[in-house]
């Protein structure tokens, strides 16, 4: 995918482009996908007749379009090419509470919490919503908290170049809190470092006092 295109739409790629993007090089069709959502709500015991569900699978279908619109966006191409210098700032720069909407990989069901993200600049900064926007386009795929944790981090780190960057993510899989040991109140906390964040203990301990503040 080009960079700052990141506006396809599943039914906009050709079958290169998904093959590119390492996606499944025989992609049902969407009836195909509908079909599949009429067999589970029959396998459940439903009736996919009646009124309230006759447009179920459509529904499930453009819904988990968009659950998973990451894998049709390149994350890195939300990151500027050219970024602003600074001068006279030389501290981290932390984004805070971003919300984190996931699907679990094993289970199809939601992954809800948030993200505390920060990096050290080397000169130079990249506007906070760019990686907001990088966080969002991993979570929406199918993933495990660790894959998504580390994601974000290599990224960021990879494309901007910056002296480290450090993520912390909160969140709550409701593979655990709904269904299977059915512990509402837990979450998970993972987290990544790299460059001076991995390196400088004292730094790492004033990311983690301020992912800790709210
Ligand atoms: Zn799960």
């Amino acid at each position: 995918m080009t960079p700052n295109d990141n506006s396809l739409t599943p039914a906009d790629m050709t079958q290169a482009e998904r093959q590119r993007d390492g996606l499944t090089t025989l992609r049902p069709t969407r009836a195909e996908a509908e079909a599949a959502i009429d067999v589970l709500i029959r396998w459940l015991g439903e009736d996919p007749s009646r009124e309230g569900l006759r447009d179920t699978p459509a529904r499930v279908v453009r819904a988990w379009e968009e659950f998973c619109s990451g894998y049709y966006e390149d994350p890195a191409a939300f990151l500027p090419s050219v970024l602003e210098e600074v001068e006279g700032y030389d501290d981290m720069v932390m984004l805070r509470q971003i919300r984190i909407e996931s699907h679990c990989e094993h289970h199809l069901v939601p992954i809800l919490g948030s993200a505390h993200i920060a990096y050290m600049p080397d000169r130079r900064v990249v506007g906070i919503s760019k990686l907001a926007r990088v966080i969002d386009s991993f979570a929406r795929r199918l993933q495990t908290q660790e894959t998504l944790t580390a994601q974000v981090a290599e990224t960021i780190q990879s494309v901007l170049e910056p002296q480290g960057v450090a993520i912390l993510i909160d969140a709550q899989h409701q593979c655990m809190t709904t269904r299977g040991v059915r512990k509402p109140d837990v979450s998970m906390v993972t987290t990544r470092f790299t460059g001076v964040f991995q390196t400088d203990t004292n730094l790492q301990r004033r990311f983690l006092e301020q992912a800790r503040l709210g």
